[in-house]
């Protein structure tokens, strides 16, 4: 059965036209209940008793439910939400440097089939693209997290579980629904979509141009090392990767976001600091250093483990001595398992 967040105001006019209800009650309903964060308080609304209790009757708000949060010592709340529809997903609520905001993450999919090796989120495979529906409650119960807490969630990522752009159409019309001001309205500048490089993807959502943000999951400048620790990369090489991004950039004006995770032994050498500086030289991007978060052996069996402080300082230099803004991504949620490739399933604290 489809539930309120699963509707488009459109689909739900159509519904409540069938009901024998004011169609123009769909629009304001569900404004009304993203505002919310996924509730709606009837007294505010006043949709007339009739409508509320077929409503109440026939059309569950929600499809997902919290099996399980964790907070961590930093602030980050971690949810499990149960789909309705099987299978399970993580979704996270970040602290920022402004009291008031707060920064949400999602996923796209339960599980992942790409296989980057140091990923917690690939290691049983994919198991089904989440619905626009369920991407779009995720966001309402980050939403209500921070309303309770007194903050804004100010800014969406899809970095959660997932390659965003397996499941295009999906992504696409959650973000039309959460970015639109006509129902969720958090603005498009605010939602940024992360990818591991799939080349049609980011080329599809430039033509779109939606005013959203695009973050690469790069994590070697060169075939040869990304292709051990990224197994997309045998699709997609590198310089194919860059074409596509630079494509993104002159459609869309959006400076995209580099994410490189640093691997001890793999990916953190100076060599590598100066060839990432070359594959990007001219490009106008923001480098964020993404220090190992610990996630267990890799689909490889390899296990991994974060740069000495002293390597990550001398990538940093390197990068930031070629002209580029780079920076630390600072790590959040770690002590509960809900930072940078650690979201997983089942939920483990
Ligand atoms: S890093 Fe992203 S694309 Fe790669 S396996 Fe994890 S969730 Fe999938």
């Amino acid at each position: 059965m489809n539930a309120l967040t699963d509707l488009t105001p459109q689909a739900l006019a159509a519904q409540f036209a069938e009901w024998g209800a004011p169609p123009s009650h769909a629009a304001r309903l569900l404004r009304h209940f993203y505002n919310r964060g996924g509730t709606v308080d009837w007294d505010e609304l006043l949709v007339g008793k009739a409508l509320q209790e077929r409503i109440l009757r026939e059309l569950p708000l929600r499809s997902a439910s919290v099996s399980a949060r964790h907070e961590s010592t930093d602030g980050t709340v971690k949810f499990l939400l149960a789909m309705a529809r099987g299978g399970s997903t993580e979704t996270v609520l970040m602290t920022t440097p402004y009291a008031e905001r707060a920064a949400g993450c999602v996923s796209s999919q339960i599980g992942c089939a790409m296989g980057c090796d140091f990923c917690a989120s690939t290691r049983r495979g994919l198991e089904r693209n989440l619905e626009a529906g369920e991407i779009v409650e995720q966001f309402l119960y980050l939403r209500a997290e921070a309303l309770a807490t007194n903050r804004r969630l100010s800014t969406l990522v899809f970095m959660g579980m997932g390659e965003p752009f397996h499941n295009f159409e999906n992504v696409v019309e959650a973000i039309r629904r959460i970015a639109s001001p006509d129902l969720g309205g958090l603005g498009w500048r605010q939602v940024t979509v992360s990818t591991v490089g799939i080349v049609p993807g980011i080329r599809a959502l430039a033509d779109l141009d939606l005013n959203i943000n695009l973050a690469l999951s790069l994590h070697a400048p060169d075939d040869a090392t990304r292709a051990t620790i990224v197994p997309a990369n045998r699709r997609f090489p590198v310089a194919e990767i860059i074409d596509a991004t630079k494509y993104f950039y002159e459609k869309t004006g959006r400076i995209t976001n580099i994410e490189y995770c640093m691997l001890a032994g793999i990916n953190d050498s100076d060599e590598h600091a100066r060839m990432l500086a070359e594959l990007l030289r001219g490009f106008r991007t923001h480098i964020n250093l993404i220090p190992y978060n610990f996630t267990g052996a890799g689909v490889s069996g390899r296990m991994y483990t974060r740069p000495q402080q002293e390597r990550l300082d001398s990538f940093l230099k390197i990068v930031r001595a070629a002209g580029f803004i780079a920076h630390f991504r600072v790590t959040r949620g770690d002590d509960v398992n809900a930072a940078c490739g650690q979201l997983r399933e089942t939920m483990q604290a």
